[in-house]
């Protein structure tokens, strides 16, 4: 068993290294860093240093995502994919996504050109967070072969498609499909910061997760008619934004109302947008999730039909639209117990949690068996500069990283793949 000397200083390092690529961003105070963004060209640049020293062969596929390729023991044996995302929200933390993608890359550091019997392939995901186009985890869809025709027309603010950002950042479009992931993936991994309360709230550093929440994101259009706003009598109005505020307030009322539920109105754009015109136009995100699909898609169909009769009780019109459906995705129950395993050995309890927030992962479930490992958020909080993580929780998950790889290695289970383990 390959044990670390020193996880405090390669923790130590692995924070530094965060908080040095935070400072990479679009905006001048504050992270903001999204897709192929000139700032992500500077992690890249800083990432594949890391990853060469430490014996891997670096790649940018034509999605963005930056993969490094750690060679195994023997040619022609399996991969493992380890890795995360270096995209950011607007006014990020240092440590939302990149703290996985160098946890992966500390942990080829610590095996110190020693090889396993499968391959280690780090990714650093270009998208999961959905900022520039409206449309998360274009990175890992690109692994599965969904980042399709409609996906790569997407525009973002400046109607830049998501083709053109690949073509403006010198990569080709046409070559996505060699992004694709090769049968030779055992599975996906990734560490990542919790994101809320639950670890802090028991004392522990480390969580196994057992499931991710379902997802739905949607779009809701009323459209009314703009007037006068000395001149209209307010019962001849047909006012976008009073009609939205009555549905945001229900669509808050349905979610604390429904246990596990959690619903979120966390954009709105009226038009024409005078201090002296009623509103013509009301345009509204709405972000829903639940680890029940059942639940969550009856409380979509519940949230748009009350949408409706809003609308028409205001004489005004309702357009809406779905722009994401993501089922709650379970993760790999091999892995799992591997993990709390690899807890344990760490001389950590390990506890099972389920995550509301979307991963990679669940994108990558569709074709290999993946899991996740959480860090412990200070306070929950994540999505803003106050996000941060322990140094000694981060050690942790270093020494479990690496117990982990160990197991894996040694356990034959996990390299006949997940099809032999079914049928074994
Ligand atoms: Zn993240």
């Amino acid at each position: 068993m390959h044990t670390l000397s020193n996880p405090q200083i390669r923790a130590q390092e692995i924070l530094a290294r965060c908080r040095k690529l935070a400072a990479y961003s679009e905006d001048a105070c504050g992270t903001r860093r999204t897709f192929l963004s000139p700032p992500m060209r500077d992690c890249h640049r800083e990432i594949a240093k890391w990853l060469k020293a430490a014996g891997a062969e670096l790649t940018v596929d034509a999605a963005g995502n930056l993969r490094a390729f750690y060679a195994a023991s023997q040619s022609a044996a399996p991969r493992l994919l380890l890795g995360s995302h270096i995209d950011t929200v607007p006014n990020a933390g240092a440590y939302d996504g990149v703290l996985g993608v160098l946890i992966a890359v500390a942990l080829l550091e610590a095996l110190e050109t020693r090889r396993l019997p499968f391959a280690i392939e780090v990714v650093a995901f270009s998208e999961e967070e959905g900022v520039r186009f409206g449309k998360p985890f274009l990175g890992s869809r690109a692994l599965v072969g969904k980042l399709d025709e409609s996906l790569l027309d997407s525009r973002d603010a400046n109607g830049i498609s998501v083709r053109a950002a690949i073509e403006n950042f010198g990569l080709n479009p046409s070559e996505i499909p060699r992004a694709v992931l090769g049968d030779d993936t055992l599975a996906y991994l990734e560490f990542h910061i919790e994101q809320g309360p639950v670890l802090e709230s028991l004392g522990l550093p480390l969580g196994v997760v057992e499931a991710i929440v379902g997802q739905t994101r949607m779009e809701f259009v009323f459209a009314g008619r703009a007037n006068h706003a000395g001149t209209t009598p307010m019962h001849l109005r047909h006012d976008a934004i009073a009609a939205a505020a009555e549905w945001i307030v229900a669509v808050e009322r349905t979610a604390r109302n429904l246990p596990g539920l959690v619903a979120t109105v966390g954009q709105i754009e009226a038009k024409p947008g005078a201090v002296n015109v009623i509103a013509a136009e009301a345009r509204l995100s709405l972000d829903l999730r639940h680890a029940s699909d059942t639940i969550r898609k009856e409380s979509a169909a519940g949230l748009a039909r009350l949408a409706g009769d809003i609308a028409a009780a205001r004489g005004l019109s309702l357009q809406h639209c779905v722009l994401l459906n993501q089922n709650a995705v379970a993760m790999d129950p091999f892995l799992a117990a591997q993990i709390e395993e690899a807890i344990r050995n760490s001389d950590c309890k390990p506890h099972r949690i389920v995550s509301g927030a979307g991963h990679d992962a669940m994108t990558l479930a569709e074709k290999i068996p993946v899991a996740m490992i959480f860090l412990r958020s200070p306070g929950g909080i994540s999505h803003d500069p106050a996000e941060s993580v322990e140094l000694d929780d981060v050690a942790k998950a270093l020494q479990c990283g690496l117990h982990l790889l160990d197991q894996l290695a040694a356990s034959r289970e996990f390299l006949m793949g997940r099809e032999a383990r079914k049928n074994a």
